[in-house]
């Protein structure tokens, strides 16, 4: 994960190896490769010129304050901007009310009905939930039924309806379902599509209006770079959802989607998907992925 980057980092803070103190030469020089680095690794432009701005600023300022050497003082500075850029702390998910109610949106193949099944698998196992997994996409019969197997897999019910074409009655019936049950937790997976279109934009906030959910999350690829930043922008518009899930960390990503996506839309990365199975699913700590970065 971010390999190139973090090689590329590295690489800029040996410019300052052997140098006594940063200075504003040197320092723009260092700082002039960052930012190639970052924008190598897909961030933003705008993110990656505000970041080394603030670097800048915050190493010459502290630069008469400390012993440390240049490189290293570097170090921490681009340590603690990163895990900044990327929400500071970790973000809790709310779970409150019973059932809690958590709907999933973004565009198809994003991993959202895998993600559906590990938050069901994880919430299940390490808080003690009883979720309930609901099928709303009226349109692929083949959604219905993959969310039905990842519900076997970890022993969580599905509710599906095969005849019904209103997604919102889906949810509705759901959580009245849930509640005859007593599932605790309710998760709504929905219709994505392969770009962005009204239909779906009307028809996920139609549900979000009726089933009022604790939390709408929203699922993006992270292997998307910039697309998933303007995808988010544009899902964060409509529906103001309060978190995003990047999935496929484990492949060949650069990294621009997990470092642009809070400063673009303000709402912080919640959890990360690892892989395909129902245990890679990781809970987002920003200064955990800086040091990760940072190697
Ligand atoms: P949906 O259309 O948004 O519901 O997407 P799916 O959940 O069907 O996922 C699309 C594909 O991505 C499937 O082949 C998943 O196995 C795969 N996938 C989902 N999440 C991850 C992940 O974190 N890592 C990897 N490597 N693959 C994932």
């Amino acid at each position: 994960m971010f390999e190139n980057l973090s090689e590329r980092l590295d690489r800029s803070f040996k410019l300052l190896k052997g140098e006594g103190k940063i200075t504003e030469i040197n320092v723009a020089e260092t700082l002039k490769d960052v930012r190639k680095a970052l924008l190598d690794a897909d961030v933003n432009y705008k993110v990656a010129k505000q970041f080394t701005d603030t670097v800048k600023e915050k190493a010459l300022g502290q630069n008469v304050l400390t012993s440390i050497k240049p490189s290293q003082l570097m170090v921490k500075i681009v340590h603690d901007e990163l895990a900044s850029l990327m929400g500071g702390t970790a973000a809790e998910i709310d779970l409150k009310g019973s059932p809690s109610i958590i709907l999933m949106s973004g565009l198809q193949g994003s991993g959202k009905t895998t993600f559906t099944g590990k938050l069901a698998n994880m919430l299940k196992t390490k808080k003690g939930k009883s979720p309930l997994l609901v099928a709303c996409d009226v349109y692929r019969p083949a959604a219905i039924e993959q969310l039905k197997v990842l519900g076997e897999q970890i022993g969580v019910p599905v509710y599906a309806e095969l005849e019904s074409k209103s997604p919102v009655e889906i949810a509705l019936n759901a959580i009245k379902e849930a509640k005859n049950k007593g599932n605790d937790l309710v998760i709504v997976d929905t219709a994505g599509r392969l770009a962005i279109d009204e239909q779906m934009m009307q028809e996920i906030t139609a549900i979000k209006n009726a089933i009022q959910p604790n939390e709408t999350l929203f699922v993006v690829d992270a292997m998307t770079g910039q697309d998933a930043v303007n995808t988010a922008k544009e899902f964060n518009e409509r529906l103001d959802f309060n978190g995003v899930v990047l999935t496929k960390l484990d492949g060949d990503t650069r990294g621009g989607a997990a470092l642009s996506i809070r400063s673009v839309v303000d709402k912080p990365i919640k959890f990360v998907g690892t892989g395909e199975k129902m245990d890679a699913l990781d809970v987002f700590h920003p200064d955990r992925m800086a040091d990760r970065i940072l190697g």
